[in-house]
């Protein structure tokens, strides 16, 4: 009887991993579709200077809106693309119109692109860059691509090869979702960055004295190694406060902006803190 009762268990088990794998399929499948025709979209959010309110960058995060269900997070569909084989086309697509789209851009603002680990495995991740430069014709100084700490986790030697011949080329490079990885400290010193993105979960736990303890450290590294830090997910004026007490100068986040179509982007206006100004 229990035996039973087991095996009919593993049975819905199975069946739901069944529902799921082939549910996965078909968004693969759709996937496969949207990007070959090209109908995956790229949104903008800014980056903000947090002394003056002023627009620095702004980061290129890739949206498909899927014909039935709606808007699917890049959360779902990046690691479809992943598993797929896809990504490489996908990422390729972002950073050409991420380029083009920046030429549109006032000419002192950069654009970051997100770049996944496997597109640094065997494909020609510099040749891709080189002519989405050249197809747009932005200058190499405008473009900023983000890795995480992935990059780092497979085939070490070659992608750090990959990471430096990246930076010849005069792109900046920005270590992402830092501080919640195995090693990160390490990962910082691995490699010359230009700027380090500081993970959302420290600014959501801004308010606790470990975390500005570890945001004071983690400020002083990054004068040593000259990065400039951006605090991710920042959502309040007193998060604001606080990151510009410890001398973290670049913040991203809903308070600002949320990712908005290029027609949608503003250049001015964006909440800066207040500045007392002698009369
Ligand atoms: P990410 O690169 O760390 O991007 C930041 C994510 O945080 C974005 O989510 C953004 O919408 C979200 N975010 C920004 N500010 C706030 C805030 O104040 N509150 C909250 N709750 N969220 C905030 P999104 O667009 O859903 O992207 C998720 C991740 O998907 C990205 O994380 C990135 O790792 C990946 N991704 C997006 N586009 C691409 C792409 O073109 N290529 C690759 N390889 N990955 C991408
Ligand atoms: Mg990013
Ligand atoms: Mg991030
Ligand atoms: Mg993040």
């Amino acid at each position: 009887r229990s035996k039973n009762a087991g095996r009919s268990c593993f049975h819905l088990y199975s069946a739901e991993l069944k529902a799921e794998a082939d549910q996965r399929n078909v968004l693969e499948i759709e996937l496969r579709e949207a990007i070959w025709r090209e109908e995956l979209e790229v949104f903008y959010q800014p980056v903000i200077e947090l002394g003056t309110g002023r627009v620095k960058s702004v980061e290129a995060l890739a949206r498909w809106h899927h014909g039935t269900r709606g808007y699917i997070p890049p959360a779902e569909f990046i690691a479809v693309a992943e598993a797929g084989g896809l990504i490489v086309e996908l990422g390729n697509q972002v950073l050409a119109r991420a380029c083009r789209d920046a030429m549109s851009m006032p000419a002192d603002v950069k654009v970051a692109v997100n770049l996944s680990a496997l597109q640094f495995a065997g494909t020609n991740l510099v040749d891709s860059v080189t002519f989405a430069l050249a197809q747009s014709g932005l200058p190499q100084t405008r473009l900023e691509l983000e890795i995480t700490e992935s990059v780092f986790l497979a085939d070490t030697e070659e992608n750090l090869k990959t990471l430096q011949r990246l930076k010849a080329l005069g792109v900046s490079i920005a270590l992402d979702d830092f501080g919640v990885g195995y090693s990160s400290l390490s990962y910082l010193t691995a490699f010359p960055f230009d700027k380090v993105k500081i993970d959302k979960s420290f600014i959501d736990r801004i308010d606790r004295c470990e975390t500005v303890a570890v945001l004071k450290s983690i400020v002083q590294l990054a004068k040593t190694l000259k990065l400039s830090i951006v605090a991710e997910g920042v959502e309040s004026s007193e998060q604001v406060k606080r990151l510009q007490s410890l001398g973290i100068p670049l913040g991203q986040g809903f308070h600002f902006s949320k990712p908005v179509p290029l027609a949608d982007l503003s250049w001015q206006g964006l909440p800066a803190r207040r500045k007392r100004r002698a009369a």
